[in-house]
Parts: structure tokens; sequence; C-alpha cells
């Protein structure tokens, strides 16, 4: 073989390495969640997330919604696992990131370091606006009174910090202590009224 077509073949094998090496690759990681582990299956391309599956995750599907949704979404735009999670949904968005991260390290990607501002100015809201009714927090409480004066003809808006609606009331046993129920009357009291339940919970 002489000089030439030595180096021919050295050129030819370094190129190969390197598309073979530029490849997207795919590995899976697992994080601890709220309700168990969050697996996912991470493609990278030269170092940059492409693509992330959920694979298995026992997460509530209300409260850890946004978590498979848009911080998904900002870890891939970010390239960084060093960002924000989810309000309300913090263990849930921790094993998110912690999944995302260890399939970084088996990959052998260095993710981004924490970017500088990940937040988006919703542009489209008007900045004064007027109602007839106000309502804060979109719990039991405030869903029926918001749809009660909806129903009245009032023009209502409901606000609620949290990233998802419901409170406590979502995750509630749902279990109606009120006077006259049916575990009243299998236990055979039938002189319970409204007024001596608030008497009681006052
Ligand atoms: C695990 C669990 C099980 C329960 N089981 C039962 C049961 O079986 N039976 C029963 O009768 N009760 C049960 N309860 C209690 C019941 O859930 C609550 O009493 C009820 O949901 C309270 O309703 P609420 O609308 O007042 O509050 P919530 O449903 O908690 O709603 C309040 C909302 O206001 C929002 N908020 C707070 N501050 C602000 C702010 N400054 N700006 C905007 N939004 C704000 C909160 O984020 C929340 O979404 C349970 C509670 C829990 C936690």
């Amino acid at each position: 073989m002489n000089k030439f077509s030595v180096l021919t073949a050295s050129v030819l094998s370094a190129l190969m390495l390197s598309s073979v090496s530029a490849a997207p690759v795919t590995t899976e990681g697992t994080g601890v969640g709220k309700h168990g582990d969050i697996a996912v299956a991470v493609t990278f391309d030269n170092g940059k997330i492409t693509k992330i599956d959920v694979v298995q995750n026992k997460e509530n599907k209300v409260l850890a919604q946004k978590v498979f949704t848009e911080l998904k979404d900002n870890v891939i735009r970010t390239n960084s696992v060093e960002i924000d999670g989810i309000a309300g949904a913090t263990f849930s968005s921790k094993g998110f990131l912690d999944a995302v991260k260890a399939a970084a390290d088996k990959a052998g990607v260095k993710l981004a370091a924490k970017p500088a501002d990940t937040k988006k100015a919703d542009s489209a809201m008007a900045q004064n606006q007027s109602y007839d009714v106000v309502v804060i927090g979109a719990g039991g409480a405030g869903f029926a009174a918001a749809v009660e004066a909806k129903s009245k003809g009032a023009n209502v808006v409901l606000l609620e910090k949290m990233p998802t609606v419901g409170g406590n009331s979502l995750i509630s046993g749902a279990e109606m202590n009120v006077a006259g129920s049916w575990v009243q009357k299998n236990l055979n009291i039938n002189d319970d009224t409204p007024e001596r339940f608030a008497e009681d919970t006052l």
C-alpha cells in the first residue's frame, strides 16, 4: 500500500467513525416521582435532546400533566435539566428531570447549565381587565361560586395560582359530610338538619 492509499484509507475510516458517532442515540433513564418510578427514553443528536418519550409513570394525571408537556418541552428547548419544575407537581417534576439526567449520563451527554430564563411572558393577555365578580381560587368552593355567579348573568373571572385547577377538592376522598346522608340513614339518625350541621361545623 503506497503513502497515498494509506492516507485515503485513514481519512475514509475517520469520516466513517465521525458519521457513526454523530448518529442519534436513544437511552433510558429512571427517576423517582411522587407515586413511583418515572422512566423516560431520551434521543440525543450531537449532544442535543431531540425527543423524550415517557415510558412509565404512575403520577396523578391532572396534577402532573404539565410535567409531561410543558416541562418536557422546556427541557428539550433548553437542553438542560437545571430548570424550574411545575408548581404543585414538585416530586413528579424532580423524578422526570432526574430520569432525563440519568439517560444523558448513560449516553455520555453533558447537558447545558442553568439557562438564564425559561419563562415566557403571555403577551396575548390584556393588562387591564374588568369583571363583575372576581373569584380567587379554583377549588370546589371557587368553582361553585363562579358557576353560581355566571348563572345569574354576571361577568365572572376565576383565578388560580397553581398551574392546574382543582385545589384540595381534586385530591379529596369526595365523601360528603352532610345532614341526611346515607350514612346517617343506615345508622337510623333521622333528626339531623342543615341548620344543625352548620352549628356543628361552627
Ligand atoms: C387528601 C384529602 C382528602 C380529603 N377528603 C375529604 C373527604 O373525603 N370529604 C370531605 O368532605 N373533605 C375532604 N377533604 C377536605 C376537602 O378536600 C376540603 O375541605 C375542600 O376541598 C376545600 O375546598 P375549597 O374550595 O375551600 O379549597 P380548595 O379545593 O383547596 O381550593 C382552593 C384553591 O385556591 C387556590 N388559591 C389559594 N390561594 C390563592 C391565591 N392567592 N390566588 C389564587 N388561587 C389561590 C388554591 O391553589 C386552590 O386551588 C380532603 C382533603 C384532602 C387534602
